[in-house]
């Protein structure tokens, strides 16, 4: 039976990647980010703020603000972090990029770790240069128990070839997929958003540095 930790060799630094609008940041996020943090003994688990999302609308607030709201969130929670590098780009938010970019940063044999949930990873097959996304990390799926989807052709052979039943045994750089089992907090950022912007309370579903920040900067109120 692996036990916590025992994924950790040598010197090499055990990286997750953990990208979303954070449109706002919420419990939801940070405490899924900390468990997998906390199983899989990582170093640093990175929260990467999409600047503009290839597959969804607009965020509602500006990159500045959710980038604000997301330092706010992680403050001095190691090893939560915040990684900003794709509000710096003006071009939309590929994993690809942001991939490629953070391992010209690190030693070769640093292991990376791209969280996604189980629907994004059924999406997988529509992204950009997704076939590449493996040579530059491993992808731990986090799968939730009412999970009903199945995954498409294209990605059952890679499953098929590619998955190890226990995340811990993930070894090397990149290369390989697991599973994490986690029943995820029933909130989103949709709901806080409609909340906020009825006037309601958001209280408890963000932590308070965020919503102090939301009504200073009158955030998601109806009328903007
Ligand atoms: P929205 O409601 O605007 O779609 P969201 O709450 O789903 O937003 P995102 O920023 O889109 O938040 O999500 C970023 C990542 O966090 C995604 O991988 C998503 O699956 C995951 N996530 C969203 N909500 C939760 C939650 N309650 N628990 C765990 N993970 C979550």
């Amino acid at each position: 039976m692996p036990k916590r930790g025992d994924a950790r060799r040598s010197d090499a630094r055990r990286i997750g990647i953990f990208g979303g609008t954070f449109d706002p940041v919420h419990i939801g996020h940070l405490r899924s980010a900390l468990e997998v943090a906390q199983f899989m003994a990582l170093d640093e688990l990175r929260l990467v703020p999409s600047a503009r999302p290839p597959h969804r609308d607009a965020p509602q607030v500006r990159a500045h603000d959710r980038l604000a709201m997301v330092e706010l969130a992680v403050a001095g929670l190691a090893p939560l972090r915040v990684d900003d590098r794709e509000l710096a780009r003006d071009k939309p938010s590929y994993s690809i990029d942001t991939l490629e970019s953070l391992r010209a940063e690190l030693a070769t044999d640093d292991q990376l770790f791209l969280l996604l949930g189980w629907d994004a990873f059924c999406g997988l097959p529509s992204w950009h240069r997704w076939n590449e996304l493996l040579e530059h990390c491993h992808i731990l799926v986090l799968q939730r128990p009412d999970a009903d989807s199945e995954p498409p052709e294209a990605l059952r052979n890679l499953m098929a070839a590619r998955s190890l039943n226990d995340p811990l045994a993930l070894s090397g750089p990149g290369g390989q997929i697991s599973f994490i089992w986690q029943t995820p907090l029933a909130v989103s950022a949709t709901q806080i958003r409609a909340l906020l912007a009825r006037g309601e309370s958001a209280r408890y579903l963000v932590p308070d540095s965020v919503l102090t920040y939301i009504h200073a900067h009158g955030l998601y109120r109806a009328a903007n």
